[in-house]
């Protein structure tokens, strides 16, 4: 078969190679210059960076952590972000120490008395969106001082307005423990993320065209390939005829500072309304601090209303856009039988890099899709 890939990032490379290891003449195009998508890390002044956000590996899944191994050897990373609200600091995910810093409460019963005491607001209604779910969970005073005004910065929205899955991403802890995720597996590739996609991409039978959008050739792509798996908008790819899916945007500033250490550690949050971006990165703690002992490499997070022309980093889950997209899929398995749609934008999913890849290796094998 000849297959068309556009898009070079996680979930466009894993469906390059399995296809190409089963014999498929496979042909990858990426409209930006260079590949690996959004974990795309380069090396600046020795220092790995996260040139679209902090990406920290982590999965329940076995198999996907050994399918990772085979392209880069992982440091022992463990995310500890903390938040900086009004100048004091909180640990974060909600812990123990979170609830500590808080109220001064040491015990696990104390902590969850506080909580339920708080929670009483809700009257015992079951959370219908982000603000109820997030107060269900850890109460009124950890939702004003490190949810609330976060989460508006982040989607342009008010917690209200917002579905309740996105702050179940985050553990709530009765213990003293200031792991960001709960998976057993964990770590940043040494040698930053990129090595991950050049390997899966070299694997003979591939071809890699950078620079080259899908949508200047639209119509000759889908009459030359048999399959074309596209990884990128799939409103976009109809022309946004049923209307357009909302997506979040950002804006990354990125400084190179004559310090050897900024903050103290890899992610700090900013949690508050005034501050106007979300997070500052310091890249080389991803790595221990060892790489550059005289300078360090900082990133502010801004986030922005997604518009046509720029990068859509955030499917925005709600009902409406659910709908929405599922119009469009329904279009798709009307009108686009060759076409295959998959990772972040194509399958307007709010994928962490082993969901992406683990869909792909749901799909790579389906004898349905590709025969
Ligand atoms: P992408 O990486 O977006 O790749 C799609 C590619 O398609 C892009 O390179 C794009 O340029 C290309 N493309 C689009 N349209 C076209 C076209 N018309 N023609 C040609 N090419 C096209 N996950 C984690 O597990 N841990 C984290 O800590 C983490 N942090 C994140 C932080 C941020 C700020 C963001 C935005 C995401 C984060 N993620 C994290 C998620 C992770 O980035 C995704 O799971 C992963 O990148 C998804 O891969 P993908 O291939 O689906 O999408
Ligand atoms: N969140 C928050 N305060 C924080 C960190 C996260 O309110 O300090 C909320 C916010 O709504 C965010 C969501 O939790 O969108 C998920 O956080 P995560 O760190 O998973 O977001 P991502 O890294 O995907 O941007």
């Amino acid at each position: 078969m000849k297959i068309l890939v556009v898009g070079a990032g996680l979930f466009g490379a894993v469906v390059a190679r399995e296809r190409a290891l089963a014999g498929d003449s496979v042909t990858v195009i990426e409209k930006r210059p260079h590949i690996a998508g959004n974990i795309y890390t380069e090396p600046v002044a020795g220092i790995q960076v996260h040139r679209y956000g902090a990406h920290i590996f982590h999965t329940k899944s076995q198999r996907i952590w050994n399918y990772v191994q085979q392209f880069a050897e992982f440091n022992r990373y463990t995310n500890e972000p903390i938040a900086n609200y009004h100048g004091k600091i909180y640990n974060l995910p909600f812990n123990m120490n979170t609830f500590y810093e808080m109220w001064g409460v040491t015990t696990p019963a104390q902590a969850q008395a506080k909580i339920a005491e708080q929670r009483q607001i809700l009257a015992g209604k079951t959370p219908r969106n982000l603000e109820e779910q997030a107060i269900s969970l850890v109460g009124t005073d950890i939702y004003q001082t490190l949810i609330k005004d976060y989460t508006a910065k982040q989607w342009g929205r008010a917690p209200k307005e917002l579905p309740a899955f996105i702050i179940r991403r985050l553990p709530v802890r009765f213990t003293y423990d200031n792991n960001y995720f709960d998976d057993p597996y964990q770590g940043i590739p040494i040698g930053g993320y990129t090595q991950i996609v050049e390997g899966m991409l070299a694997q003979p039978g591939i071809t890699v065209a950078l620079n080259t959008d899908f949508f200047e050739k639209k119509a000759q792509y889908l009459h030359d390939f048999d399959r074309v798996v596209f990884t990128g908008m799939i409103d976009q790819f109809f022309d946004y005829s049923l209307g357009t899916l909302a997506y979040r945007s950002l804006r990354f500033e990125t400084e190179l500072v004559d310090i050897p250490n900024y903050q103290g550690n890899a992610v700090v949050n900013y949690t508050d309304a005034q501050t106007p971006f979300t997070r500052i990165i310091e890249h080389k703690h991803f790595e221990f601090g060892t790489s550059n002992r005289h300078q360090t490499i900082i990133t502010k997070e801004y986030p922005m209303t997604w518009e046509k022309g720029l990068e859509p980093y955030y499917p925005v889950n709600d009902q409406q856009n659910d709908a929405l997209f599922q119009q469009y899929r329904h279009l798709a398995t009307q009108t686009a039988a060759t076409v295959i749609f998959g990772g972040r934008l194509g399958a307007y999913r709010y994928y962490n890099m082993d969901q992406a890849i683990a869909a792909a290796l749901q799909i790579v094998y389906n004898k349905d899709l590709f025969h």
